[in-house]
Parts: C-alpha cells; sequence; structure tokens
C-alpha cells in the first residue's frame, strides 16, 4: 500500500468505488470519468506504477480479468467493440501513478475519437533504427 495513491485507497476501501469484479489480487471498478459510459478500470491490488515493474505473474492475473471485463461489456453492455488503454509515465498520459488498465466499451453511435495522428518515418532506414534499438533492448530472446 502506498499511503499517497489514490488506487490504494480505493483497494483498501478509504475511498469509496463502484466494484463489478474483486478477488484476493484484483480489482476492477467503474472509472468516475468514463470515455464511454461503462469504462472500467482494472488493477492489481499490490502496488506498482509501471507495467514494467509489476511482475509478469500478477500481470498476467490483471489480463485475465481485462479479457473478462471485455467479454462482459460486450455481452452485457451490447457493445460493439472493446478499447484497452495503459499508460506508463507522464509522458504517455499516466495520471494515477497505479498500474491500470482501461477497459471502455464501443458503440458504434458513440461519437469517441481517440484522434489517432499517423506520422510517418524518414525513410525505411529510420524505422529500421528505431526497431534495432528495441530488438537489441529485449532480453527475452
Ligand atoms: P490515467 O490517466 O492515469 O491512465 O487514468 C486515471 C483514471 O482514473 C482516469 O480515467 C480517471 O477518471 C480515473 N480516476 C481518477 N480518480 C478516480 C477515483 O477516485 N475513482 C475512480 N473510480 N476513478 C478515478
Ligand atoms: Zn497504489
Amino acid at each position: 500500500m502506498n499511503d499517497s495513491c489514490i488506487f490504494c485507497k480505493i483497494v483498501a476501501g478509504a475511498i469509496p468505488s463502484t466494484k463489478v469484479y474483486e478477488d484476493a489480487e484484483i480489482l476492477a471498478f467503474m472509472d468516475i470519468g468514463p470515455i464511454v459510459k461503462g469504462h472500467t478500470l482494472v488493477i492489481p491490488k499490490q502496488h506498482t506504477e509501471r507495467i514494467t515493474d509489476t511482475p509478469v505473474g500478477v500481470l498476467a492475473r490483471v489480463m485475465h480479468v481485462v479479457q473478462k471485463i471485455a467479454a462482459a461489456q460486450v455481452n452485457g453492455l451490447k457493445a460493439d467493440g472493446v478499447n484497452i488503454f495503459q499508460a506508463n509515465g507522464k509522458a504517455a498520459g499516466q495520471v494515477v501513478p497505479h498500474l491500470h488498465f482501461h477497459v471502455v466499451p464501443r458503440f458504434n453511435t458513440d461519437g469517441h475519437s481517440w484522434n489517432w495522428a499517423a506520422k510517418k518515418y524518414a525513410d525505411m532506414g529510420e524505422m529500421a533504427a528505431r526497431a534495432e534499438s528495441i530488438r537489441r533492448a529485449m532480453d527475452i530472446i
């Protein structure tokens, strides 16, 4: 528990939340400011900040619940689709520094747009250099 973390306070029950799912390790609850109504957050109860500092076993259990919530938004809310979003660090738009996955139900008529502005590489070499930097930094292959 991190005393200054709002999601740790939600886990502890010190701040109320509308829960969707809970077990010993995972909590899913409604986002107070939904992008689309039904927007749900899935968190590990254990405080970690980023996907990169979360034990992979914990992450796997979080993702299992993310998958269940996504299916339930389709079956229970009759969502036409679902977006999964997760931010790491202020540069990426993370406001609450406790790992969380946004599970956002999408409807053909919801009017939401991600404003996804695709950029271009100067050439294939620039793209290949980025790929090589990522490839070299991976320690799983
Ligand atoms: P982030 O920008 O860090 O990825 O997302 C944080 C999310 O937490 C936001 O979507 C915001 O609406 C939600 N949030 C912040 N404070 C609270 C709260 O006290 N209760 C609930 N249920 N959601 C919160
Ligand atoms: Zn926390």
